[in-house]
């Protein structure tokens, strides 16, 4: 044959699978369906701007970090350059929080306890809590095969909040409910009683410890050094090569059908791709009962985005890269959401990539990106396949978010706008495949995280799945490291 291995999809999963085992001597084959590879990872450019198409920060990039592991084994660290992101803006309706990232879990105490000082007993508790527990997880991969027998007594964290959410924990340390809004104030697109303790504690543990990134050149450049580190071993990629089956034989897998009708021979195949398609659709008729769960799966909810090029000079403005615009109830915003509706002043997630990389634009602009969660099925499903009405309710859409940027964040933006461009879930699910263009793969539910995610094997022989649905967790640090486990297996397996 003349591929040790084949992975089905390009994002951050796979490519840290693929460059993780050319650097083991393995053939590899990346098929990716999109013209390029990246999936949510992806930077382009329109009219002079570099614009990051999702994310905005990564974690776990200092000395010994996950991510700085993977980095440095596929030989992708190379060819990235990280800045370091200082400082984060929280805006709630009554009071504004600037949080500083780089000072550590003190610095970080003080400054919520500054705005709260009546809990601060309850905060001293609560991120010793988080500590403790950040620390358990952090153990985990390296327990020897004794400590694992004895897990709860060096988890015990882990065993007692492993189905916690965070809103549970938050009433039980804290009275106000500024300071919950405050804690609570993350990345996840999930209000605090569905989001998972466990998560949060992982998040918030290791950003204050370390801190946090945003790539010189944009957020796709993380994507391309892997690409690079992946052929640079000799790893082989197809693009609009999309996967329309995995042929299974007596159990084990035997190659992968294209959409265009071409076979590609292997005994080990790798799924990064939405889970319900990879253990779904593309098995044979005879597996759709065992893998029956993964119609139970919950998913994130996807987002809507604004691209913004802007004539202001928004470096003398003390504004920050990264701020979150809290709507102040994150448990109303999701109750709507979930019934398909988005408020007229949501939460927005705004950067300004250019605060920290002004190469990104040209001299005399700045870069703008917002992101707000948002329901695929919103009016209709944006507009039930109505083009002219789709293009309608995404400008309508567009203006609500710049509409709540001016109003809560930079007033008289609008006047300044020199180019705009919108993603709505359609997008995001036309690019990637992502289903109903989930943000996060499966939502971080407490339900759903650490052992509660899919594993990277499946019981098929030599079918291994990686990516946002699978273990660990979501996000870019968290698909590479899914990817990471996925090559370990391979390579015991494969013997290398
Ligand atoms: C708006 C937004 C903001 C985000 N912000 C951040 C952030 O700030 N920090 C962070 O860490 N994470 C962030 N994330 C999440 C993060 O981007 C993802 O969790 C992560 O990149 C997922 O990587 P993946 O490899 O699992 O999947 P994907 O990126 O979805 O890649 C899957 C790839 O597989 C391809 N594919 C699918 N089906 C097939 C098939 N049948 N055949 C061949 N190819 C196929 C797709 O085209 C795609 O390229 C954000 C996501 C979004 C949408």
């Amino acid at each position: 044959m003349k591929y040790d291995v084949i992975i089905v999809g390009g994002g951050i999963g796979g490519l840290t699978v693929g460059a993780l085992l050319v650097k083991r001597g393995l053939r590899v084959l990346l098929l990716e369906r999109g013209s390029k590879t990246g999936g949510y990872v992806v930077s382009f450019k329109r009219d002079g701007f570099t614009f990051d198409a999702t994310g905005a920060f990564i974690g776990s990039c200092e000395e010994g970090g996950e991510f700085h592991k993977i980095l440095a084994q596929t030989g992708a660290q190379g060819h990235l350059r990280f800045l370091k992101i200082e400082t984060a803006r929280n805006t709630y309706p009554d009071f504004n929080l600037d949080l500083h990232l780089t000072g550590g879990f003190e610095e970080y105490i003080r400054e919520v306890r500054d705005l709260f000082p009546q809990e601060r007993r309850s905060l001293r508790d609560y991120f010793d809590l988080i500590g403790r527990t950040g620390e358990e997880i952090t153990r985990v991969g390296g327990l020897t095969r004794w400590q694992k027998i004895l897990f709860p007594l060096y988890c015990r964290h882990l065993i007692l909040y492993q189905r916690a959410s965070l809103g549970r924990i938050l009433d039980r340390y804290f009275q106000s409910d500024g300071i919950k809004q405050v804690l609570s104030t993350l990345p996840s697109h999930l209000p605090p009683s569905r989001l998972s303790f466990l998560y949060t504690a992982t998040l918030i543990s290791k950003v204050l410890a370390h801190g946090v990134w945003y790539p010189q050149g944009g957020m796709g450049s993380i994507s391309l050094a892997l690409e690079s580190a992946f052929s640079e071993g000799g790893g082989e990629v197809k693009i609009e090569t999309e996967v329309e089956r995995i042929a299974v034989d007596g159990g084990s897998v035997k190659g992968v059908h294209t959409r265009e009708g071409g076979f590609f021979p292997a005994k080990t195949v790798v799924a990064s791709i939405n889970i319900r398609r990879a253990l779904g659709n593309l098995l044979p008729e005879e597996y759709k009962r065992e893998f029956r769960w993964v119609n139970v799966l919950d998913y994130s909810l996807s987002s809507f985005l604004v691209y913004l090029g802007v004539e202001m000079d928004l470096s003398s403005l003390d504004l920050p890269y990264f701020s979150y615009v809290s709507s102040g109830d994150t448990e109303m915003e999701y109750e709507q959401l979930s019934r398909g509706k988005i408020p007229d002043y949501p939460t927005v997630i705004i950067t300004i990539p250019t605060l920290l990389d002004p190469s990104l634009a040209p001299r005399g602009y700045h870069i703008m990106r917002l992101i707000t969660p948002a329901p695929y099925g919103f009016r209709n499903g944006w507009g039930a396949g109505n083009r002219s009405l789709y293009l309608e309710i995404k400008k309508e859409m567009t203006e609500r978010l710049i509409r709540t940027v001016e109003a809560r964040y930079l007033p008289g933006l609008s006047a300044h706008i020199k180019f705009v461009e919108a993603a709505t879930p359609l997008t995001l699910e036309r690019y990637t495949a992502n289903e109903g263009g989930a943000t996060y793969g499966l939502a971080p539910t407490p339900r759903q995280f650490g052992r509660g995610r899919p594993a990277n094997k499946t019981p098929i022989k030599g079918l291994y799945i990686a990516g946002h649905y699978t273990r660990p967790s979501h996000g870019i640090v968290g698909a590479g490291i899914s990817g990471s486990f996925a090559a370990e297996m391979i390579i015991r397996e494969q013997g290398r």
